[in-house]
């Protein structure tokens, strides 16, 4: 074989998939391969001898450098699935974690009526994924999306017009306190909120993808993580409507600070639910 047919041979769509699993899990290697290239699950074996395109497989080995740096796919390509929707991340949003869904999965299942009129107000909202995901399963209902960074209301409202959201569904950029001070204030049946809740202190410890790609200020929660939770909780009797219900993603060790938070405020405690690994992720709230 020349020098010509050997590259030729590594260009292949065969190969390229079986370089890309020596380093991404196999459904990963497929999602690159259908990104860049447009290549069918089916396509990687009907046409596994066929070459890419010189310009396809320039990018495609671009994006093994970054992965092999550390990058992770999300930050490359922009984008993530959360809910089984496709949300596009920015600079300023937080990489949508897994882990989150088991928010989305309470408030299902304490709202049982899917098709009431509800009110949500999603604080820290990011890339959108928790208002949007929840009103893509509750016709009815309409939410806002608070945020800090200018940036991240702005994909969030990209994601809601994706998603076809966006009569529902309106993005404010201020603090905590945003949806509140608003000229005509409502209040929210139900409240949802992802707030930074890693301590300062074990920032630099979190994993090098977490420090170098999510913004710091979707993660750092003061001294004790807590200082978000204890703001939104001075808010509440502002924000929500009395019957209305609170949930707020946690760190694994923040169950018994919540829990006690909770307890000291006029808040009645309603549960912790478990992510898939069984730890303490959601703390459930109800404003009597
Ligand atoms: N769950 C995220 C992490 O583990 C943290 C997100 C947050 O602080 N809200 O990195």
């Amino acid at each position: 074989m020349n020098a010509q047919n050997s590259d030729n041979h590594e260009r292949t769509i065969g190969a390229i998939y079986k370089r890309l699993k020596s380093v991404l899990s196999q459904s990963d290697a497929r999602y690159v391969l259908s990104k860049r290239a447009r290549i069918s699950a089916n396509e990687l074996i009907t046409q596994s001898d066929a070459l890419i395109e010189d310009s396809i497989y320039s990018q495609i080995e671009s994006d093994l450098e970054q992965v092999v740096s550390g990058k992770p796919l999300s930050r490359i390509y922009g984008e993530r699935e959360f809910w089984g929707l496709n949300f596009k991340l920015s600079d300023a949003t937080l990489d949508p974690r897994q882990d989150t869904e088991t928010l989305i999965e309470a408030v299902l299942a304490r709202f049982e009526d899917k098709t009431k009129p509800y009110k949500i107000l999603d604080l820290g909202t990011g890339s959108g994924c928790i208002l949007l995901s929840l009103l893509s399963e509750l016709p009815n209902a309409s939410g806002i999306g608070v945020d800090i960074a200018p940036e991240a209301v702005k994909t969030a409202q990209e994601n809601a017009q994706n998603l076809g959201l966006e009569n529902r569904s309106s993005f404010i950029c201020g603090s905590w306190d945003a949806a509140n001070r608003q000229e005509e204030a409502e209040r929210f049946d139900i409240l949802v909120s992802n707030p930074p809740y890693i301590s300062n202190q074990v920032i630099p410890n979190l994993d090098e993808n977490v420090q170098k790609y999510d913004p710091i200020l979707a993660l750092d929660g003061g001294d004790d993580g807590m200082d978000a939770y204890k703001t939104i909780f001075i808010q509440l009797p502002e924000i929500l409507k009395k019957g209305g219900y609170g949930f707020f993603e946690i760190g694994f060790d923040q169950e018994d600070s919540m829990t006690r938070l909770s307890k000291e405020s006029r808040f009645s405690l309603m549960g912790v639910h478990r992510d898939s690994s069984q730890l303490a992720r959601v703390v459930e709230i109800f404003f009597e």
